[in-house]
């Protein structure tokens, strides 16, 4: 098979070039190759190249050729060279052979051939190579038959699974992640040897497990993708509180819904409505402390009072575990979990106007995204129920839209700061100030006091004397 008429990036034609003058056998190898015979469209392409001899020394002669002066990127220790061109990433390495000892990642590494080379890449999609040497430029160079696994959709080693699952045991996740992001299935043997490997990931670090997940949250239907990890018990090497989501108890009549499937519905749910892979993780998020919060109430069934205030806690020591960012990120995420119960409490009673400002002024500019993150909650069975819960948040949404119109409220910052309370009563940082702070924001969300400098004063002062404090004039 040649698929000449796909190298149309002017990268392949300057590589090639360099390929014939200094005498490199060169190929396009992994994902791109995967990706043109899929009809793949990503918006963001990585190419591979693999050359067999040195591909520091390939990707320095080829960056002397692009019109612009363009740094190379080097992994010494891996012998890899980057070019980032217009935009987009090319990499290139020699050609390897390697072998692993059982207790560490870092392979031993000798130069190889193309075949070698094919030979220690983790799937046979990924192993398919198209030449760049003019003797046959284009030619598909597929030793594993990874075509006809593309056809049959499925992810399968070019060698002995046990050896390449335990070589690298990162590539259990990537066999998961692919099968997430391609809808393919993972070849039987392919699948117990994971199952039967799964406590190796031990010695992978935790950025390189969670960058998978991540892919596989960003797949199009992320639930695939975990109840592969579920199943093959990879979830219990790296994360045990979604592990722990799973399971009905019943006692007499009453029985709980599984939480861990319930969360998968939500995902895919809201995997539908957006490409936030943090809100993404709200919703892998918002039930987590369920387990936890779990009791039974006689003659009245199943609770899980504070869930969404102890998961909101739960979500740094998560993070910080499985190496997400401490940022804001991880704010908003804490932010989502805890307020996610509070747009459904408007929806059920009678709503004032301050119950609306509060959610407004508690979410600010990520209410949009809480809605979200509610609509994507709903699971019932019941089409009537679905209905109802559907209407209701409609309403919930024209009310906040309304009151957010009238009264500003989502960036509001109270008229008097923290600052200014300590000047006006001069008191130091401490109980007092938030006290006061916190009174003075009830009070005007509640529209008992106008929100403007001189009517905060006033309120401030009878606050103060309440907590015998004195001001200042
Ligand atoms: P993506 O679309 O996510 O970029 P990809 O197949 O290009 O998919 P990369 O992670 O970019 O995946 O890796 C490029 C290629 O390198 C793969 O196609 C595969 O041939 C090889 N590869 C990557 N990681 C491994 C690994 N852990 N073990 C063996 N081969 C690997
Ligand atoms: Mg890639």
């Amino acid at each position: 098979m040649n698929l000449n008429k796909h190298l149309t990036n002017p990268i392949f034609k300057i590589i090639a070039e360099v390929a014939e003058s200094s005498k490199l056998e060169t190929y396009v190898v992994g994902g791109f190759v995967r990706d043109i015979l899929l009809k793949r469209k990503k918006n963001k392409t990585d190419i591979d190249f693999v050359c067999v001899g040195s591909g520091i020394d390939l990707a320095k002669q080829v960056s002397k050729k692009l019109e612009k002066k363009i740094d190379v990127k080097y992994f010494n220790n891996f012998g890899t060279a980057m070019i980032h061109y217009n935009k987009e990433d090319y990499e290139f390495v020699g050609a390897r052979k390697e072998s692993y000892r059982s207790n560490s990642r870092k392979p031993i590494v000798e130069n190889g051939t193309i075949q070698d080379d094919q030979n220690r890449r983790d799937f046979t999609i990924n192993a398919m190579a198209i030449s760049l040497n003019s003797s046959n430029y284009g030619k598909l160079i597929d030793p594993f038959a990874g075509i006809s696994d593309l056809e049959t959709k499925t992810i399968k080693t070019p060698l002995s699974p046990d050896i390449t699952y335990s070589d690298d045991p990162l590539r259990m996740m990537r066999a998961i992640r692919f099968s997430s992001e391609l809808n393919f299935e993972i070849e039987n043997e392919s699948y117990s040897s994971i199952c039967k490997n799964a406590e190796r990931l031990s010695i992978i670090s935790q950025e390189r497990i969670t960058e998978e997940l991540n892919k596989i949250l960003l797949s199009e239907k992320p639930s695939i993708g975990l109840k592969l990890l579920f199943n093959t018990k990879l979830l219990h090497q790296f994360f045990p509180e979604m592990v722990e989501l799973q399971g009905v108890e019943e006692r007499g009549k009453f029985a709980h819904k599984d939480n861990f499937y319930h969360t998968l519905e939500v995902i895919d749910n809201i995997r539908k409505n957006t490409d936030n892979i943090w809100l993404i993780w709200s919703a892998l998020l918002h039930d987590i402390a369920k387990p936890q919060c779990k009791r039974f109430e006689e003659g009245h069934g199943w609770t899980f009072h504070g869930h969404e205030f102890l998961g909101g806690k739960m979500v740094p020591r998560i993070f910080k575990t499985l190496k997400l960012p401490l940022n804001e990120k991880m704010k908003y995420v804490k932010k989502l979990v805890t307020l996610h119960l509070r747009p459904i409490v408007l929806s059920q009673d009678i709503v004032t106007d301050s119950a609306i400002r509060r959610l407004l002024f508690d979410a600010g500019d990520d209410i949009d995204d809480l809605m979200t993150l509610c609509e994507a909650d709903i699971t019932s069975k019941n089409p009537k129920k679905v209905a109802r819960y559907i209407k209701n948040f409609k309403l919930v949404r024209k009310k906040l839209k309304e009151i957010e119109e009238k009264d500003h409220i989502r960036n509001w910052k109270p008229p008097i700061s923290g600052e200014e309370i300590m000047e006006i009563f001069n008191i130091e940082a401490g109980r007092e100030v938030g006290i006061l702070k916190n009174s003075l924001k009830d009070a005007i969300l509640d529209g008992k006091v106008k929100n403007e400098k001189e009517a905060s004063i006033e309120f401030m002062k009878l606050k103060a004397k309440e907590i015998n404090l004195k001001s200042n004039d």
